[in-house]
């Protein structure tokens, strides 16, 4: 079974949801579409793949709760599945972009990065490589393009 499984609880202290997640079709490629047209068997294969990795899940194996909520989305990326924060090639714009599947847990770091590409603050060495000034390092372009895994989530 691949990675990237998400289980985990939901609906803060007191809440009795888990959530799941699997973005199991990562490698296609697809135009976006305002109502992107979501797969009716998602809940049930993800539940499937889930169940393997904490056994207590295939309780729910057809029997799925009725007011689940299915949704989903697109992860918007760049094609070696980095970021873009910092400034854009005009000037006085700014990126905080292609955030992929890690968009919530990165969205800190990903304000103050770009708040402090905005007002021209120090910034960390990485900022370098997370802005589109990175498709100027050869090297590292190279490195990312010869990895074996984009790191989907
Ligand atoms: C199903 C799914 C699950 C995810 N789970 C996780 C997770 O568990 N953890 C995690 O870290 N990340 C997760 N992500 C990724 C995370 O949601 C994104 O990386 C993050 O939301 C990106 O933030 P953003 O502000 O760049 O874009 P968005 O959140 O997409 O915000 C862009 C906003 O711009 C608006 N907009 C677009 N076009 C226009 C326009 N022309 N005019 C005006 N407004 C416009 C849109 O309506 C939207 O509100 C998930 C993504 C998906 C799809």
């Amino acid at each position: 079974m691949p990675g990237s499984i998400h289980c985990r609880p939901d609906g803060g202290d007191h809440g009795e949801w888990i959530k799941l997640g699997w973005a199991f079709n990562a490698e296609q490629i697809t135009e976006p579409v305002r109502e992107p047209e979501l797969n009716p068997y998602f809940p049930e294969v993800v539940l499937r793949a889930a169940s393997r990795l904490q056994p207590k899940l295939a309780h729910y194996l057809g029997a799925l709760p009725l007011d689940r909520v299915h949704y989903g989305g697109y992860y918007p990326m760049t094609r070696e599945n980095w970021p873009l924060i910092g400034a854009a090639k005009t000037p006085s714009v700014f990126l905080a972009t292609a955030l992929s599947g890690y968009g919530t847990m990165g969205a800190r770091a990903t304000g103050d990065l770009c708040a402090r590409a905005v007002v021209g603050a120090p910034v960390p060495v990485f900022a370098r490589s997370l802005s589109l000034a990175r498709y100027d390092d050869k090297a590292l372009m190279g490195q990312l393009a010869a990895s074996e895994s984009r790191g989907s989530l």
